[in-house]
């Protein structure tokens, strides 16, 4: 007889996955996620277990990987981490907060197959220092500046609930030279809760679908925004089985109903992912992207 559970299983194959391999971050903003800081840890996962999670990535398809945290740089085997998921033939983005790029990052950087993804929230520096808590605007804007002239391709986030900054970081980007530019409102995870539960309707949506995230202490969730709703850990299961395994397409459906139930007093579904304009999915045509003038988002429109 087939299980529930047995029929919730599913191929496990992903495209992508977040290495979120750290909570440790030389910034402290406000509205972090993850609740990042420099007080923050770089968990239990070692070198060892993040190449085992990478070699079985592989064999399930995953083609690209985003080192996140926290500040990915700031963990200690970042590099090796990232040359192990290259000789892999994936695709590696380092989503850094870009105020401190060592000297060895910048070789790695510029191999094929790399490609940097930052936030900016203003092109005033003390409206960006005000979000990050830091004076990091220069440093920010100078090596955005120096992975354009290196030709390192790089994407960047524009993340805030006021159009007029939005548009005003994001012509500031574009006259750096930046071509891929997103843009999200602040999400209620992490410092953002103010201590509040977080609430799956502030998800995108794209959460588990194709993508999942690890983070330092081995577990997996549907996304690095998701980090509360752990579907397994990689030091206790195989990557494969977790992501075919009952908890995650669980987790998935209760993102899809708690995205439904907002659906009923918001215009349009689902929400938009401008974290990674990269991804065909978050076109403007087939998902939204409030905030960012000027939307072609025809339900926003
Ligand atoms: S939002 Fe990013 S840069 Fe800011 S504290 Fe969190 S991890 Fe660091």
């Amino acid at each position: 007889m087939t299980t529930i559970a047995a029929k919730q299983e599913r191929t496990p194959t992903a495209e992508s996955l977040w290495l979120d391999v750290t909570r440790k971050c030389q910034l402290n903003c406000g509205h972090c996620y993850n609740s990042s800081g420099p007080d923050g840890d770089h968990g239990v996962m070692t070198r060892n277990d993040w190449f085992s999670v990478l070699d079985q990535a592989a064999t399930i398809g995953v083609s690209n990987v985003t080192l996140i945290g926290g500040e990915p740089t700031l963990y200690p085997h970042a590099i090796e981490v990232t040359e192990r998921a290259l000789a892999l033939d994936m695709e590696v983005e380092v989503y850094s907060n870009l105020v401190h790029v060592p000297e060895p990052w910048w070789t790695v950087l510029q191999r094929e197959g790399m490609s940097i993804a930052t936030s900016y929230y203003s092109n005033q520096p003390e409206m960006h220092n005000q979000v990050t808590r830091r004076p990091s605007h220069a440093r920010t804007r100078n090596n955005i500046a120096k992975a354009i002239s290196l030709g390192i391709p790089i994407r960047a986030g524009i993340v805030g609930n006021k159009k007029r900054h939005i548009w005003t970081a994001k012509r500031d980007l574009q006259k750096m030279g930046v071509e891929k530019i997103g843009a999200d409102r602040i999400r209620e995870f992490g410092r953002a809760c103010g201590g509040q539960e977080p609430d799956a309707s502030n998800l995108c949506g794209m959460c588990g679908d194709g993508r999942a995230s690890i983070g330092p202490n081995g577990e997996v969730s549907p996304c690095v925004f998701s980090t509360w709703m752990s579907v397994g850990n990689v030091q206790d299961n195989s990557l494969a089985s977790i992501l075919s395994g009952p908890a995650l397409s669980w987790a998935v459906t209760s993102i899809e109903g708690a995205l439904r139930g907002k659906a009923k007093t918001k215009a349009c579904r689902p929400d938009c992912v401008p974290q990674n304009p990269c991804d065909p999915r978050c076109e403007p045509n087939s998902a939204c992207r409030p905030g960012t003038p000027p939307s072609e988002c025809k339900p926003r429109n």
